[in-house]
């Protein structure tokens, strides 16, 4: 275990122009695209993924560690839609 590691919410690719996002509860990873102008996935008008982005500043830094926006990939916005 590296507790180095720091804990992310996007993974960019290898060019930087696009990013993955990390599902916030199960790792699971989204399909590339775009990110804005801070590095971040844009999904405004993305759509048809069905991941859902809790927003946050890019200087926030949450208790895990990671920064910026949080994520949620479909599976788990649907768990959550039915509890
Ligand atoms: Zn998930």
């Amino acid at each position: 275990m590296t507790e180095t590691a720091p804990i992310v919410n996007w993974v960019p690719t290898r060019d930087f122009r696009r990013a993955c996002a990390v599902c916030q509860w199960c790792d699971s990873r989204s399909l590339p695209i775009p990110v804005g102008a801070d590095g971040r996935p844009f999904f405004l008008g993305v759509g048809g993924q069905g991941w859902l982005e809790s927003p946050y500043p890019i200087s926030h830094q949450h208790a895990d560690g990671s920064r910026g926006s949080k994520y949620t990939c479909p599976a788990c916005a649907q768990l959550c839609a039915t509890t």
